[in-house]
């Protein structure tokens, strides 16, 4: 065994050829005698891969000329505060949908600078689906209105971006920005720490239409002005080089294997091979309702728990690791980014099927 198929929600698995692209750079980036990580961020040659990379992104998602591109750090947990910092904008309440886990933080963190109105919730069925818009009970005063795209504990996506009308709509994409193409100009914000589906950890991606810039509440740090990073480029401070320049490459992957709707397909493919396999068995079972299955990260369960473990031995025998689910939901979970080949689902699905056979 040499590699192994990572199934980890992040940080994740990274196309083998960047890896070795990024081995051959190391000491000597394109001539310039020496690394990514040693270059000056404002030398020509790292402001040269900054801006690529930032061009690359704006032409994989279509982003309009509109909205400003933030390399940032801190996660996207820290954009769990950042955005209502920056987006009450005098206003006094804030929207969120509760789906799981990562919004149960947002809303706790968004709690501390305004009023929060849990507009649905799907903790009724132990956040295993994502209430429709229908049922949000939109407060047309709010300052925006948060979801989290996917749920990457739970498992649990939106796939269709509502009309919240003149209320800005705010996304965490985390787990599945550059998984499917997505309309930009549905949203007012959009964050996504990058060591999910992007690149290494250290670098969080916001997409934030200019408009609602420069209305910081009273006392925002000058770090966390939305405002000021994108009046700086980005480079208020020294921005994670590496991960950026790493991110830039598999920017530059995706355009070369046609776009996010080449990359959506792959996706679809792989998504519908574990869900089938899923669906086949009552050995196992995926608790997510249907309509919001997502595409990256996929929890499912053993009839009987007290196989887990010897399944995920087996597993890393064969060479797939971290296949177990998080400590709140329990079971198992593949996430099955857009690096993960679909290789490493078929031997998945394969090595499930075995097992079943065997123990059932
Ligand atoms: C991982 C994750 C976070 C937290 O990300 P950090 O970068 O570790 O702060 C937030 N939201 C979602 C949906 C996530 O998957």
């Amino acid at each position: 065994m040499d590699r192994v198929f990572n199934f980890s929600a992040g940080p994740a698995v990274l196309p083998l050829e960047i890896l070795r692209q990024a081995q051959a750079e190391l000491p000597n980036w394109h001539g310039s005698g020496m690394s990514v990580m040693e270059m000056s961020h404002r030398g020509k040659e790292y402001m040269s891969i900054q801006a690529e990379a930032e061009a690359d992104l704006r032409e994989l998602m279509g982003i309009p000329s509109s909205y400003k591109v933030l390399f940032l750090q801190g996660g996207a947990s820290l954009q769990f505060a950042m955005v209502p910092m920056n987006l009450l904008r005098g206003r006094t309440s804030v929207d969120y949908l509760n789906t799981g886990e990562w919004s149960k933080k947002a809303i706790k963190e968004a709690g501390k600078f305004g009023a929060v109105t849990v507009i649905a919730s799907s903790e009724d069925r132990n956040f295993t689906y994502a209430p429709p818009p229908s049922q949000w009970k939109l407060n047309p005063d709010a300052a925006y209105v948060h979801i989290t795209q996917t749920e990457t504990i739970g498992g649990v996506e939106i796939f269709d971006a509502p009309d919240t009308g003149s209320v800005p709509l705010v996304s965490d994409m985390s787990s599945m920005i550059l998984s499917r193409p997505i309309d930009v100009s549905k949203y007012g914000l959009i964050y996504a720490g990058a060591q999910k589906n992007i690149g290494p950890a250290g670098l969080t991606i916001v997409i934030v239409r200019e408009d609602l810039l420069g209305q910081t509440v009273a006392g925002t740090p000058t770090m966390m002005d939305y405002k000021i990073q994108a009046d700086n480029d980005s480079m208020y401070n020294t921005p994670p080089t590496y991960a950026i320049y790493i991110a830039g490459l598999v920017f530059k992957q995706l355009k070369a294997l046609g776009g996010l709707a080449a990359t959506e397909k792959a996706n679809h493919e792989k998504a519908r091979i574990l869900y089938d396999a899923l669906d086949a068995s009552s050995f196992f079972q995926s608790p997510v309702a249907k309509e919001n299955r997502s595409l990256m990260n996929v929890p499912f369960t053993l009839e009987n728990p007290e196989l887990d473990e010897e399944f995920l031995k087996g597993a890393k025998a064969r060479g797939m690791i971290q296949l177990k689910g998080h400590r709140s939901v329990g079971g198992m979970r593949a996430s099955i980014y857009n690096a993960m080949p679909v290789e490493g689902v078929q031997a998945l699905t394969d090595y499930m099927k075995e097992f079943e056979k065997t123990r059932s």
